[in-house]
């Protein structure tokens, strides 16, 4: 019934082992499905071989902007092969961050413009992470044409008020209600995870409450940003159910409804059938 749109089972600090045993706690979960979200060549690939191996994982490949000094084109051309695999759904995650990344901003946007070229060539849905980057973001995926009428033209239109899809999901959104509003208005999806259980979590929830609930995903970026009431632990992927929760809170729904929504909207933008 839960389906946790940016996660990383992936992650390499997790042993072989660990991996093994989160699979199963999810398997006992209430969640349904996973995008297992590669942030070099080599989680990309690891993602796929978890996507290959469980029903409900399906995969992101893509190199994270904290990677920028060190790929090389050789990088992106084997993330070209790996999104090849039929259950590789979006390019992601990529983006930019200027929280931890302060001497390789160039760098950074050279490795987004790439990404974004390949996810329009290869025509598939992009994965987006900005940190203290807001503007910079908007600015070179509009330029970039992620929001090109082209792209649009490529997926099916989705319901509501803002029909065009563009495919592009911003990961763990941290931006303005009003910057929110204008990218659902291009076509992109606000994914929003632990920050919206925080106690000073109220920009994720002034986000939320803006937003026509089409156009959200529920995410837990696991292992990172656990939600309240585990903050301060390892995240994981079935803790999504804390963010799923809070929001059916908000929108005064029950818990069962707002979880099938918000899994019908990750299955449309994920083109999981
Ligand atoms: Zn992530």
């Amino acid at each position: 019934m839960l389906f946790d749109a940016h996660t990383h089972l992936n992650f390499e600090e997790l042993t072989k082992e660990e991996r093994l045993n989160l699979a199963s706690e999810i398997e006992a979960s209430d969640l349904d499905y996973i995008i297992d979200v590669g942030d070099c060549v080599e989680s990309s690939r690891q993602a796929l071989e978890d996507a290959d191996k469980y029903d409900w994982c399906y995969a992101a490949v893509g190199i994270h902007p904290d990677h920028a000094s060190v790929y090389t084109d050789a990088d992106i051309e084997e993330i070209r092969k790996l999104a090849a695999h039929p259950k590789a759904m979006a390019i992601g995650e990529i983006g930019l961050d200027f929280y931890y990344g302060k001497d390789d901003q160039v760098e950074q946007q050279e490795l987004f413009r790439k990404q974004i070229r390949l996810a329009n060539e290869l025509k598939m849905p992009i994965m987006i992470h900005s940190r203290d980057a807001n503007q910079l973001t908007m600015d070179i995926l509009v330029e970039e044409g992620a929001f090109s009428e082209e792209r649009k033209s490529w997926f099916p239109k989705r319901p509501g008020p803002y029909p065009d899809d563009a495919r592009v999901q911003m990961h763990c959104y941290s931006g303005s209600a009003e910057m929110a509003e204008e990218y659902i208005k291009m076509g992109a999806t606000i994914s929003l995870g632990g920050p919206i259980t925080f106690k000073n979590g109220k920009k994720a929830v002034e986000v939320f409450q803006h937003l026509p609930v089409e156009y959200v995903m529920s995410e837990t970026d696991a292992p990172f940003m656990a939600p309240e009431p585990l903050r301060g632990r390892p995240n994981k992927p079935y803790y999504v159910e804390h963010v799923v929760r809070k929001m059916a809170e908000l929108k005064g729904l029950s818990y069962e409804e707002m979880a099938s929504i918000l899994t019908a909207n990750a299955k449309r933008f994920f083109n999981i059938k």
